[in-house]
């Protein structure tokens, strides 16, 4: 195995730990070591570890077989569920990964504008296909950010910074492109949040010049709200794609929105889509399972222990003298080791990615898992008390003294 994983960011400096088991808030390491974790499988994990409602859910399905190439009656079930809480969803496809939804939309874009040129933010994550993997910060020429990627397969995608509505605008007037695709919130270089008028200036400027709207709510969606960003932040995209959570921890990828644009879609229209596992039963059930145990008083809570967090952390490095910047939203949260609030890749590149590596580890050994990279985000659930966070915090304010050789008495914490 490359990096002895199965994806990048899990190769953790020395080695990475194997994991034996989980449940609620809690990773269970194979030398038995046990952590509060927030990295939370990197998003679908909403309401914990091992959920009772979950795994019973999932347990019967097992017992009726588990992958028959047919439709099945829970796909209308979660799509129906997907279409009352966004409603800008009017049809939807069912795929596998986030990857593959963001991989279709953009198709679906371009199969519908009939044009080719798209338009992503800087350090926007929208999976590992080609016309997405483009290096920030080359103006004119898009270059691959991954070998293997031939020029030709991006030489269509063109990038803006995030919050810079006039960058957009411009390139929307000169490329005419199909679509836009953005993270409402980014969440793939730490979270990053859209200033105040932004998402409703993007919606504007992309509808004035015929471009289509590609909101990738893969962490997002049922995170933030049940109607994710679009709903918080009161914008309808063209089209929308969710992952993670509406999988229950089970691989999914979704890709939806406007009637017009997704009756393109085979066998309805001429944009080809299909997948061996696309609606796989065990996924459709996990989901349905998860998304029946969010309600607005669960949402509430866990942004509420969000906020707890943040807050604290907030006052701890100011009591401790720390200039780093604490941000996120609702369960998203992170410390970025710059002093300045970040609003863009290009400021989140401006972190210490050393002192956040070296921050990880000393909470590992507090036992505290964390996203093991400045560029992603942690994650609260569900399953997190306001004892994990008081702990949390304790471990927070040790790591930090070793950090930086800090003489301060941590107990009080
Ligand atoms: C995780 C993620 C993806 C990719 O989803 P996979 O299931 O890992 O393929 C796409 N977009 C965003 C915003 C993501 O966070």
């Amino acid at each position: 195995m490359p990096g002895g994983v199965s994806s990048p960011v899990r190769a953790i400096d020395p080695y990475p730990f194997y994991v034996h088991k989980a449940s609620d808030s809690r990773i269970w390491d194979v030398d038995g070591n046990v952590y509060i974790d927030y990295c939370m499988g990197y998003g679908p994990l909403i309401l914990g570890h091992a959920h009772p409602a979950v795994q019973e859910a999932v347990t019967q399905r097992l017992k009726l077989g588990w992958d028959y190439g047919t439709p099945i009656e829970a796909e209308i079930a979660l799509a129906e569920r997907i279409q009352k809480d966004l409603p800008s969803i009017e049809m939807l496809r069912f795929v596998s990964t986030g990857t593959e939804a963001t991989m279709s939309a953009i198709r679906a874009a371009r199969g519908f504008t009939g044009k080719d040129i798209i338009v992503k933010i800087e350090g926007g994550y929208h999976g590992a296909h080609d016309a997405v993997l483009v290096k920030a910060g080359s103006a004119a020429i898009s270059t691959a950010s991954s070998l293997g990627v031939p020029a030709e397969a991006i030489k269509n995608t063109l990038q803006v910074p995030f919050n810079d509505i006039e960058a957009l605008s411009d390139v929307l007037e000169k490329a005419e492109p199909a679509c836009l695709i953005i993270e409402p919130v980014m969440g793939n270089i730490g979270p990053v949040l859209p200033e105040t008028t932004y998402l409703t200036e993007v919606r504007k400027v992309t509808e004035e010049n015929d471009t289509l709207l590609i909101f990738d709510e893969v962490i997002t969606g049922f995170r933030l709200c049940t109607g994710g960003a679009q709903c918080l932040y009161n914008v309808t995209p063209d089209l929308t794609t969710l992952g993670k959570i509406v999988g229950g921890g089970f691989p999914i990828g979704i890709f939806g929105g406007k009637k017009e644009i997704m009756e393109c879609v085979a066998p309805s229209g001429g944009v080809f889509n299909a997948g061996t596992f696309s609606g796989h039963p065990v996924s459709l059930t996990a989901g349905i399972a998860t998304l029946n145990v969010l309600n607005e008083e669960g949402y509430k809570r866990v942004n509420g222990l969000g906020d707890l967090l943040r807050r604290m952390l907030v006052d701890l490095l100011e009591e401790l003298d720390i200039r780093v910047t604490v941000q996120g939203i609702g369960t998203l949260f992170q410390i970025f080791f710059t002093e300045k609030p970040v609003k863009n890749y290009q400021d989140a590149l401006t972190s210490d990615v050393d002192a956040y590596k070296k921050l990880a580890a000393f909470m590992r050994e507090e036992g505290i898992f964390l996203a093991p990279s400045q560029f992603e985000t942690n994650f609260i659930s569900l399953a997190h008390s306001n004892e994990d966070v008081e702990y949390t915090i304790r471990a927070y304010a040790n790591a930090f003294k070793r950090l930086y050789n800090l003489d301060v008495d941590t107990a009080g914490y």
